[in-house]
C-alpha cells in the first residue's frame, strides 16, 4: 500500500469522524494495522477506550431500529457499522439492493471506494 496525498487526507477525515481503525480499514480496504501505523506516524489524536464508549452509548447506531431488535445476524445489508474488534457492532440491515451484500447506500460506498483507489494506483 502506497499513501497518496488523497489516501492521507481520506485517513484523516474519517479519523476526525471518529470512525475506528477497524471501520476505516474496511472503508478504505487496508488492513487494520496499516491505519494504526499510518494514524501513529501522522501523530493522529489516539481514539477514546472503545471500552468507556461502550459503557457510555447504548444509542443503536441505525435509529430506525430499537436497541431490541439489533440481531448480529445479518438479515439485510451486511455492512458492519461499530467496531468487531472492541464492539459494540452490528449490520446495517437495510434493504439489500439487488445481486448485492449491502444496501443501495453502502454498495455505492463500498465501489465506488474501490474504484478510486484502482485509479489511483493506475496513475
Ligand atoms: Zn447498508
Amino acid at each position: 500500500m502506497k499513501w497518496t496525498a488523497s489516501s492521507v487526507a481520506e485517513l484523516g477525515d474519517l479519523w476526525g469522524e471518529g470512525l475506528s481503525a477497524s471501520e476505516i480499514a474496511e472503508r478504505m480496504g487496508l488492513t487494520k494495522g496499516a491505519i494504526i501505523g499510518k494514524a501513529d506516524r501522522l501523530n493522529l489524536p489516539r481514539r477514546p477506550s472503545p471500552i468507556r464508549k461502550r459503557t457510555s452509548n447504548v444509542v443503536p447506531l441505525n435509529p430506525h431500529l430499537p436497541a431490541t431488535e439489533l440481531p448480529h445476524e445479518p438479515t439485510g445489508c451486511r455492512w458492519i457499522e461499530g467496531d468487531v474488534l472492541a464492539g459494540p457492532w452490528r449490520y446495517c440491515q437495510a434493504h439489500q439492493k439487488a445481486k448485492s451484500s449491502y444496501c443501495n447506500h453502502h454498495h455505492q460506498r463500498c465501489y465506488r471506494r474501490v474504484s478510486e483507489v484502482e485509479h489511483e494506483v493506475a496513475q
